[in-house]
């Protein structure tokens, strides 16, 4: 069987390491905003680009104390509406409503996957305040036309950046191309924790340290509370194994590269559409997408023969339960027809040239 994401195989490359790195922090007995924290936040910091980064819980509290943050700064008020892809995973969205911020849906383009620059205008309001890109897929969203349009209107610009660490735009990572960036490390991601873990990274100093006493409970000074925080801080445990984990990024990236230049090849004449290929260093290949409007059949017909493969998604966010209402105008035909053609091959930092060629042969010959 090919799994889609052996992350089992993916630690065991780095066992050793993880088990000192677990082990220091079990005989340390300090286990939360210690050295291990520290230095994560550090190390992850320059290699980002940006003066500073907050860990946190997860990548959903990451994005979500961003713009508590500005709504405690006053550039965001209950009501201003941000802007976001409607091809998201729903965590994007959530952050938005859960601070009580309205999500702008808008639609991506079929051939970058990302957030249609061109339509982001034409959704400005006069309570637009910020705009979300997120880097799908691992796919750099960031553009010159995204840079010109918030500097023109004076927006925030976020990054959902989950799902592409050590992903490039020119000489800049993503992470570090906007106002501030939200990060997960959910075990599955490129940098993944042995569990939840976020972080925030800005080069806003005032941002950061707000950001930092909300997500201890509203306070930087014991027993003193300027916010009403929550509880959201990094594991000494999972900054450990993150900085372990951050050591070998790159490396990682690389295999994911390579193996996705060879679907790519392999892939030339099967019967599927695959997204518009980016420069190798703007796609950090999180995940690698295929679309066939016969995808449902699709699926089954590698599952019986072995392979397994995800929909990232099958339902967008503005036809999730939860949003019923929220969005009675919306019309994103581009997204509801990405979501309903969309198969994620199997890719990893693990996944070997033969389990490629095997894939992309029962794809070839699919009927
Ligand atoms: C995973 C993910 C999140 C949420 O991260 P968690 O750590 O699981 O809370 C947010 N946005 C995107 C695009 C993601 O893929």
């Amino acid at each position: 069987m090919i799994k889609f994401l052996d992350l089992q195989q993916i630690n065991a490359l780095h066992a050793d390491e993880l088990r000192r790195a677990m082990d220091s922090v079990l005989d340390s007995g300090w286990y939360l905003q210690g050295e291990q924290n520290r230095a994560f936040e550090r190390e992850y910091a320059d290699f980002i680009g940006t003066r500073h980064c907050v860990g946190c819980g997860n990548g959903l509290d990451a994005l979500t104390l961003i713009l508590r943050a500005y709504m405690e700064l006053g550039r965001l008020r209950p009501g201003d509406e941000v802007i976001v892809p409607a091809n998201t995973y729903i965590a994007s969205i959530l952050a938005v409503t859960r601070v009580g911020l309205r999500p702008v849906l808008v639609e991506p383009s079929e051939a970058t996957l990302q957030i249609d620059p061109a339509r982001i205008e034409s959704a400005l309001t006069g309570r637009t305040r910020a705009v979300m890109i997120v880097h799908l897929y691992g796919r750099n969203a960031m553009c010159g036309e995204i840079a010109d349009l918030c500097r023109r209107h004076s927006l925030l610009l976020i990054e959902d950046n989950a799902q592409a660490h050590g992903c490039r735009w020119g000489y800049r990572l993503t992470g570090s191309l906007g106002d501030a960036a939200g990060h997960s490390f959910y075990p599955g991601k490129n940098l993944g924790a042995l569990g939840d873990g976020g972080a925030v990274t800005t080069e806003d100093e005032e941002l950061a340290a707000i950001i930092r006493s909300l997500a201890n409970y509203g306070s930087s000074r014991k027993y003193v509370f300027p916010y009403r925080g929550v509880n959201s801080r990094l594991d000494e445990l999972q900054a450990a194994v993150l900085r372990v984990r951050l050591r070998y990024l790159e490396r990682e990236n690389e295999h994911r590269q390579r193996a996705a230049a060879l679907y790519r090849e392999l892939l030339a004449d099967a019967p599927v559409d695959l997204p518009a290929a980016m420069p190798r260093s703007e796609d950090v290949h999180h995940i690698f997408p295929v679309f066939s409007d016969r995808r449902d059949e699709l699926q089954q017909y590698l599952a019986s023969n072995g392979v397994q493969t995800l929909i990232h998604y099958p339902i967008p966010p503005h036809l999730q339960e939860c949003y019923a209402g929220c969005w009675p105008d919306a019309v994103l035909p581009v997204t509801e027809r990405i979501h309903r053609r969309e198969l994620s091959l199997p890719i990893s930092p693990v996944i070997t040239d033969a389990e490629i060629e095997r894939v992309s042969a029962l794809l070839s010959r699919f009927k």
